[in-house]
C-alpha cells in the first residue's frame, strides 16, 4: 500500500463544536477510523453522526454506542453516563441508532492495513480500560499486529514494547490553549498501543479536543490537540437538559 494518512478518532461523545474544530484543522488524510463512543454525554448526537457516517471507513462501537442505541442495558453506567444514555436514546433519529447498532465490536484490522489493529477499548475485551502498562501488556503481547490504536479511556498517548524493552508514551505540549501537535516515530519491530485521546471529553487534564493521524510511509503518529468553542459545546448541553456536571467538566479535561 502507498503513502496513507489515517484520521484516527475517538470517543466524540456527541460533541459537535470539539469534532468540527478537530476536522477543521485536521489537514489532509486518506481515511477516517473511529474507534467509538460517537454519542452519549454531548447534546449533538445526530449532527455528530451524521458526520461520521459521512466520513468515516471504519467504524468501531464503543460501549456508549452500544447503551444509547439500545443493544445494552444502562444499568452498569453511573447516573450521569445513564441520565446522558437515556436522552441520547430519545433524541436520535431512528435512521441513526440504526446505523449506530450496526457498528461492529472490534478488534477490527482494516483490509488496507494488515499490520494494524483498532478497538475501542482493549482488542482482548472491548469494555476493558488500558490505563497502565499491567493493562496494555497482554494486548501488546498477543495482538498480531505491531500497531493497535485504542479509545474508551479519554487519555491521549500509548504504550511502546520492544522486549524487553517498554514505556508508556505522553505527548507533551507546550501550551494550554492553542493548537499543537507532538510526533512520535514508530520504530521498527516495536509494537505499539496508541491512544489518540477523546475529542469531545477529554480527561487528561487539557480540555482541547484530541485526535491522531497515523502516517504510514513516514511511519510516525502525529498527536494532535485543539481548541473548540467549548462554551456552545456546554451551552448547548445545558439547554438540552443534560446534567450540569457534563457541561463543567468540559473546561477541566477530566
Ligand atoms: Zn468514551
Amino acid at each position: 500500500m502507498d503513502r496513507m494518512r489515517a484520521l484516527i478518532l475517538s470517543d466524540i461523545h456527541g460533541n459537535l463544536e470539539a469534532l468540527n474544530a478537530a476536522l477543521d484543522a485536521a489537514g489532509e488524510y486518506d481515511t477516517v477510523w473511529n474507534l467509538g463512543d460517537v454519542v452519549g454525554y454531548g447534546a449533538s448526537p445526530n449532527e455528530v453522526i451524521d458526520i461520521v457516517r459521512e466520513r468515516a471507513q471504519i467504524n468501531v462501537r464503543g460501549n456508549h454506542d452500544r447503551v444509547c442505541c439500545g443493544l445494552a442495558s444502562a444499568l452498569g453506567f453511573n447516573p450521569v453516563a445513564r441520565a446522558a444514555a437515556m436522552w441520547t436514546r430519545d433524541e436520535m433519529t431512528a435512521a441513526n441508532r440504526e446505523w449506530l447498532a450496526a457498528v461492529p465490536a472490534g478488534p477490527i484490522t482494516p483490509a488496507e492495513m494488515p499490520s494494524v489493529t483498532l478497538a475501542h477499548g482493549s482488542p482482548l475485551n472491548e469494555d476493558q480500560y488500558i490505563l497502565t502498562m499491567r493493562d496494555a501488556w497482554a494486548p501488546l503481547h498477543q495482538i498480531g499486529t505491531t500497531i493497535t490504536f485504542i479509545g474508551h479511556t479519554h487519555l491521549q498517548g500509548g504504550f511502546a514494547q520492544r522486549d524487553p524493552d517498554w514505556h508508556e508514551l505522553r505527548p507533551q505540549y507546550k501550551t494550554r490553549n492553542e493548537a499543537e501537535s507532538w510526533t512520535l516515530s514508530l520504530p521498527e519491530s516495536t509494537r505499539h498501543l496508541i491512544n489518540p485521546g477523546s475529542i469531545g471529553q477529554p480527561r487528561d487534564c487539557d480540555w482541547r479536543a484530541a485526535f491522531a493521524i497515523y502516517d504510514t510511509i513516514a511511519n510516525e503518529v502525529i498527536f494532535r490537540r485543539v481548541p473548540y468553542d467549548l462554551t456552545a459545546a456546554q451551552g448547548r448541553i445545558l439547554m438540552a437538559g443534560l446534567p450540569e456536571k457534563l457541561a463543567a467538566r468540559l473546561r477541566e479535561g477530566r
